[in-house]
């Protein structure tokens, strides 16, 4: 058994059949003082993915703090389950997945297909070190990737394979540990344990809800019409007079607020204003579009070029003719002098 992989790729079968080969067991893992290093690293899994959006890694060269770094990952996924927050399940998979893709691109040919096995993508390697991935697959993972490089227009295809370098080869299974653990996760953690993660579980919601504020635009303080963009101070200002509001203009104001932090009952507080305003109707939409009906995430606001295609891009000024606007929500960020950051779902796909 290679304990380096399994400590490096905690998610594989080898990872489990190590912590088993060892005893270790989740009543281990929670309660016992020798599991201690294992919870603080898992711990700062989660932090991690909020604090740096990547997790962490160290090598590590004992047989014992491998075992605590594959045991760390299961307590960093309750942890996450136990938050039941959609934006931290999405972001410690994330970060999750930008570890593993930079520890893969170094590994040899075969971890590289035990991995891929793992994840369920079908793949191959030829003895000279070759990748290659089902077609299939490729679509499915590449298709979120929007630079030219993805095209499969750029790639070699031979029978129903598509030829790949290994960085490219783990870019996609960074794509697939993203999704499957999204899938997995929330886990249902067992009552008994809860009372041992608090600690842990209020330390994460509290860094979350400090995460959450630097993303949002508005630094968390609400919206304010003076930093509005004037395509979506035109929209608002159509929806307060009844005028009929195309499909992807009312697409791009939900978002959009959605995307400022405004919760459905502000968003739809703002829809009321309409005199033809229609509540269960409005309802539906507003809930379809944040994700709420769903579960889910909910849609990203349209970026510049979309909302000219749509003709929404209304009265353009002279922040909008900067050459690098290219989201109402930059727009936003800049009007308001909140530039520290930005939603990493607006640079989703590159
Ligand atoms: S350039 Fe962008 S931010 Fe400005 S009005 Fe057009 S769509 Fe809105």
């Amino acid at each position: 058994m290679d304990t380096g992989r399994a400590a490096k790729f905690p998610f594989l079968r080898e990872s489990a059949e190590f912590a088993e080969q060892n005893s270790a067991d989740l009543d281990g893992l929670i309660t016992s003082p020798s599991y201690e290093p294992a919870r603080k690293r898992g711990l700062e899994r989660v932090m991690d993915a909020l604090e740096r959006s990547e997790v962490s890694y160290r090598p590590l060269m004992s047989d014992y703090d491998r075992l605590m770094e594959v045991m760390s990952y299961p307590y960093a996924r309750m942890i996450v389950s136990l938050v039941g927050d959609r934006f931290l399940t999405k972001r410690y998979a994330l970060a999750e997945a930008v570890r593993m893709n930079g520890l893969l691109t170094d590994e040899d040919p075969d971890t590289m297909m035990i991995v891929s096995e793992e994840l369920g993508v079908s793949s191959a390697s030829d003895p000279d070190g070759i990748l290659r991935i089902g077609f299939a697959d490729y679509l499915r993972l590449a298709n979120r990737l929007k630079s030219v490089d993805w095209k499969l227009i750029n790639t070699e295809v031979h029978s129903g394979l598509v030829y790949l370098p290994k960085e490219k080869f783990s870019r996609l299974m960074q794509n697939a540990l993203q999704d499957r653990i999204e899938s997995e996760l929330p886990l249902m953690t067992p009552d008994e344990y809860r009372p041992y993660l608090r600690g842990a579980v209020d330390s994460v919601s509290m860094a979350l809800e400090e995460t959450k504020k630097k993303f949002s635009p508005t630094g968390g303080e609400g919206m304010k019409n003076e930093y509005l963009p004037p395509c979506l101070n035109r929209i608002l200002e159509m929806s307060r007079q009844g005028l009929n509001l195309p499909h992807s203009a009312r697409f791009a104001l939900v978002t959009f607020l959605h995307a400022l932090g405004l919760t459905y009952d502000d968003i739809i507080k703002i829809f009321s204003e309409s005199p033809d305003f229609d509540e269960s109707k409005s309802e539906y939409q507003i809930k379809h579009i944040t994700g709420e009906l769903s579960g889910t995430e909910g849609y990203t606001p349209p970026e510049c070029k979309t909302m000219k295609t749509n003709g929404l891009c209304y009265n353009p000024d002279t922040l909008c003719q900067q050459e690098w606007m290219n989201h109402p929500l930059t727009y936003y960020r800049i009007k308001s002098g909140n530039t520290r950051k930005k939603d990493p779902g607006q640079d989703a796909g590159k």
